[in-house]
C-alpha cells in the first residue's frame, strides 16, 4: 500500500481539473439555509443519547497582518481589543452547546484554528480554555489530540510553555516559504529563526507532533528556491508537512488581488516544484498520506493509514473520524451524526445571534442515504487508496456495479490509463493515481456540475 507515488506528467496534465478537497462529502458548497439552530440542538440531543466522543474545533478569526494568498475566514486588525467582545459570545456558545451534551462525552480531539489563535493574549487563552474545561469533558492525562495553529511571528517560548500547560500537545506552524523575495511578494515576512525557535520549543516541551504548512505556486517561487525552502524545513524534522497548492482566485478572495499574477510560476514550473518536493520529502523518509499531506513513518497518521483507521474531516486527515465534530466560533462547521451545519461567517451577525442568546447556525445539510453511501466511498479512496465493493454493499445494501453503472466506463478508462486497478472485487489506486485521487473521487460526487466546479481549485 505504501509504494512511492509514480509521477506521470501526461496523466497529470490530462486528469488535472478543478475539484473539491473532500474534507466532507457532500461539500460545504451544498449547504443551504434550511438548516438552523433547531437542527443543531436536535443533533446534539442524539449525540448525547449515544454518548458519542467529541472533537471540538474553535475558530479564532483575528490576524494582525494580511497574507496576500489568504483564502481563510479572518478579520485583519491590529486592535487586540477586538478579541474581547468575540470571546464573550464564543464563551456563550460554549456554554449553550455544552449544556446540551453529557459530561461523559470525552473530548478526544481539540483544535484551535483561524485566523491566528495566538492573536489572543495569554490571559485570554487561559480563560478560553478554562471555559472549555468547565462545559466539556476535556481529558487531563495528555491522551487527547489537542492541537493549535501557530503563527511563529505571534508566538515565543513563553507562548509555547503556556499552550503546553493548558493541555495542547500538537502544533501546526504556518510557514509557506522561506525565500525573502517570495515572502515580500505575499506580505508574510517570517525568518527561519522564528520558525526554528518554535519547533525547538515544541520539541523541548514535548509536544507530541509538529506540522509545518508550506504552499507552492506562490509569486517569485522557482523550483530551485522552493527546494532550498524545503531542505531547511526537512532539517527541522517536523512530524508532518502539508504542501498546499496555491489557487489564485482574486475575484473570490480580495487579498489575492495584491498578488502580481505575472510573478506567479508557470504551470510547468509549478509541476516541477511539486515533483521536486515529492522526491525531496520521499528521500527524507516522509510518506505521502494523501491530498497534500506527508508524515514520518512513526507519526500517527502514517500508522492509521497502515491499519485502515485513517479518516478525513474538516480538519483534514484524522484518527478521530468516529467523533462528533462540534465547531465553535464564527464560520465554524459541525458534523454531528448525519448533520453538517455552519455558523454565520459574518463576525457581526455571529456576535449578535449569541448576544441574543441564540446559536448562530446559518446553513448546513442532512445527509440522505445516497450521500452517506458516496461519503463512504470517497472517504475510503481518499484515506486508504482502495475500496472493497463488498464493504460498501454490506453497509449500504446496494449492488455496487449496478448502483454506479453510469460511471463504470470512466472507471474502466482510468484503469486503462493506469491510475487504478479495477476488478469485480474493488478499486486500488495505483502509484500513478495517488496524486490524482481527487479526480477519481469526483466521479462519485453526485453534485458536481460545471457551475459548482467554478468554486474549487485545480486538483494539482
Ligand atoms: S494566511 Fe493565516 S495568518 Fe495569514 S491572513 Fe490568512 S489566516 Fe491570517
Amino acid at each position: 500500500m505504501f509504494d512511492a507515488i509514480h509521477w506521470d506528467t501526461d496523466l497529470i496534465r490530462r486528469y488535472d481539473q478543478v475539484g473539491p478537497r473532500y474534507t466532507s462529502y457532500p461539500t460545504a458548497a451544498q449547504f443551504h439555509g434550511g438548516i438552523g439552530p433547531f437542527d443543531l440542538l436536535h443533533a446534539l440531543r442524539d449525540s448525547r443519547k449515544e454518548l458519542r466522543p467529541l472533537s471540538l474545533y474553535v475558530h479564532v478569526p483575528f490576524c494582525a497582518h494580511v497574507c496576500y494568498y489568504c483564502a481563510c475566514n479572518k478579520v485583519i486588525t491590529k486592535d487586540r481589543g477586538r478579541a474581547q467582545p468575540y470571546l464573550r459570545e464564543l464563551e456563550r456558545e460554549i456554554e449553550i452547546v455544552g449544556r446540551h451534551l453529557d459530561r461523559r462525552q470525552t473530548v478526544e480531539q481539540l483544535h484551535f484554528g483561524g485566523g491566528t489563535p495566538t492573536f489572543l493574549s495569554h490571559d485570554e487563552l487561559r480563560h478560553l480554555m478554562s471555559q472549555l474545561r468547565e462545559h466539556f469533558n476535556l481529558l487531563n492525562d495528555d491522551s487527547g489530540d489537542y492541537s493549535i495553529e501557530i503563527d511563529p511571528r505571534e508566538a515565543d517560548w513563553s507562548t509555547m510553555g503556556l499552550l503546553r500547560e493548558l493541555g495542547f500537545n500538537r502544533v501546526s506552524l504556518g510557514v509557506q516559504d522561506l525565500d525573502p523575495a517570495v515572502q515580500r511578494a505575499v506580505n508574510r515576512l517570517q525568518s527561519l529563526e522564528e520558525t526554528r525557535a518554535i519547533v525547538e520549543a515544541a520539541h523541548t516541551l514535548q509536544f507530541r507532533s509538529v506540522n509545518i504548512d508550506l504552499i507552492y505556486g506562490l509569486p517569485k517561487q522557482t523550483p530551485e528556491s522552493f527546494a532550498a525552502t524545503l531542505a531547511e524545513i526537512i532539517a527541522l524534522q517536523p512530524d508532518r508537512v502539508s504542501l498546499f497548492n496555491y489557487a489564485h482566485l482574486p475575484e473570490r478572495f480580495t487579498p489575492q488581488r495584491r498578488i502580481d499574477s505575472s510573478e506567479l510560476p508557470s504551470p510547468a514550473d509549478k509541476l516541477a516544484i511539486l515533483q521536486g518536493s515529492i522526491e525531496q520529502l520521499g528521500a527524507a523518509g516522509y510518506r505521502y498520506i494523501g491530498m497534500d499531506h506527508f508524515a514520518l513513518p512513526d507519526d500517527e497518521l502514517a500508522s492509521a493509514q497502515e491499519d485502515g483507521s485513517l479518516q478525513r474531516n474538516f480538519q483534514g486527515y484524522t484518527t478521530h473520524g468516529h467523533c462528533d465534530l462540534i465547531g465553535l466560533g464564527v464560520s465554524a462547521i459541525s458534523q454531528i451524526g448525519d448533520l453538517y451545519c455552519q455558523n454565520s461567517s459574518d463576525l457581526g451577525d455571529y456576535q449578535q445571534s449569541l448576544g441574543n442568546g441564540q446559536l448562530a447556525t446559518l446553513r448546513g445539510l442532512h445527509c440522505d442515504a445516497d450521500d452517506k453511501l458516496r461519503r463512504d466511498v470517497i472517504q475510503q479512496l481518499m484515506c486508504s487508496f482502495r475500496l472493497r465493493f463488498a464493504d460498501i454493499e454490506q453497509a449500504h445494501g446496494i449492488g455496487f456495479q449496478q448502483y454506479f453503472s453510469a460511471i463504470w466506463p470512466h472507471l474502466q478508462e482510468m484503469a486503462r490509463d493506469g491510475l487504478i486497478a479495477l476488478d469485480d472485487q474493488g478499486i486500488v489506486v495505483r502509484p500513478a493515481g495517488r496524486l490524482l485521487v481527487r479526480a477519481l473521487c469526483m466521479l462519485f460526487d453526485r453534485y458536481l456540475d460545471e457551475h459548482s466546479q467554478q468554486r474549487f481549485s485545480r486538483v494539482i
